[in-house]
């Protein structure tokens, strides 16, 4: 039975959308319905008329999502091109909602003399999807600067939580509950005035030396094990440019998959399974993916 949403929000949603345009991989099968709210209270009346019951996925911009070929049960809220407002709200304190890029924040924060900021600038998703990963860079982790969230549940209700009810790791974040997604942050960062744009381009361009930025990838596939790189292991098995239909692993830094145009979700996903047996069996190490594996197949 399809989802049946308010009738309100009937020519707002979209049906069978297909994910491979909302994903950095491009891959993925339709939503069932994919909601892009006009800002957070508009969002707040559309999970209030949400039928219960039906699972909801959320997406930033897709740069660490694998979205089956199968598709998306139920309701798919992205928050691309909205939820985007940035503030300075004294000295040292930004409010940034969940939609803003985080390359925006890092340019935004150069500007106004914080940081160290810089490190946004080299993760190319939304501030929630940041907070989800704790995402990182360049040194810097985004749960660093996390002073409170704002969150919003299945009944539209928000919640303002300090950093201190959230479990952070690498690439983990626990929260105090299952059903609740971010909105906004209240990031925290120290006075820097020197701090300018050249020294995010040396970054950039040093990662872009060593990474294949611009083809179609997730970034790394698998987390860092303990004391290792994924990339070394991986590497090690000989597996650069070691392909599945049209996925492969990247001759240039072997914790990227990429697309090269046509792969499809179960291609990569049958790479990244192969990649994590062959280190499996030559170095006795269990990968754990990193990108975010949802839907059917
Ligand atoms: C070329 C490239 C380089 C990358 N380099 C890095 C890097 O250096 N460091 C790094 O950490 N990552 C890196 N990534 C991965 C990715 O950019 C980050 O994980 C990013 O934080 C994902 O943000 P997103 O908005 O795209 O999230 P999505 O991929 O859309 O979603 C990721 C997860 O977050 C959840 N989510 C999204 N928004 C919300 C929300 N508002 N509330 C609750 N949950 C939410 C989703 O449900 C999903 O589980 C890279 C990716 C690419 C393509």
């Amino acid at each position: 039975m399809s989802v049946a949403v308010a009738p309100e929000f009937n020519a707002r949603v979209r049906r069978n959308e297909p994910l491979s345009r909302h994903t950095s991989w491009h891959v993925g099968g339709p939503a069932e319905v994919f909601f892009n709210p006009r800002d957070a209270a508009d969002l707040a009346a559309f999970l209030r008329t949400a039928p219960p019951g039906v699972p909801i996925q959320w997406i930033g911009l897709g740069s660490n999502l694998l979205v089956r070929d199968g598709g998306i049960r139920g309701i798919v809220i992205s928050t691309h091109g909205t939820l985007d407002e940035l503030n300075r709200l004294n000295e040292t304190t930004v409010r940034a909602e969940a939609g803003v890029a985080c390359a925006r924040i890092a340019r935004h924060c150069i500007r106004w003399g914080l940081g160290p900021a810089e490190f946004f600038a080299g993760i190319p998703g939304t501030l929630g999807g940041a907070l989800a990963m704790n995402a990182g860079a360049f040194g810097g982790e985004t749960w660093e600067h996390v002073r409170s969230v704002e969150t919003i549940d299945r009944a539209g209700r928000t919640h303002t939580r300090p950093r201190g009810e959230y479990r952070v790791g690498y690439r983990q974040v626990t929260g105090p509950a299952a059903e609740e997604w971010f909105i906004a942050a209240e990031l925290s960062f120290e006075r820097r005035p020197g701090a300018h744009a050249g020294e995010v381009r040396t970054l950039l361009a040093r990662r872009k030396a060593s990474q294949p930025i611009g083809e179609w990838s997730c970034g790394s596939v698998f987390t860092n094990p303990p004391g290792d790189h994924a990339a070394r292991l991986i590497e090690a098995c000989g597996l650069k440019g070691f392909r599945v239909g049209d996925a492969s692993v990247s001759q240039k830094h072997a914790n990227f998959i990429i697309n090269h145009g046509h792969a499809s979700a179960q291609d990569l996903e049958r790479l990244i399974t192969h990649v994590r047996d062959e280190v499996a069996r030559a170095h006795g190490v269990r990968l754990e993916p990193e990108v975010r594996i949802v839907g059917v197949p």
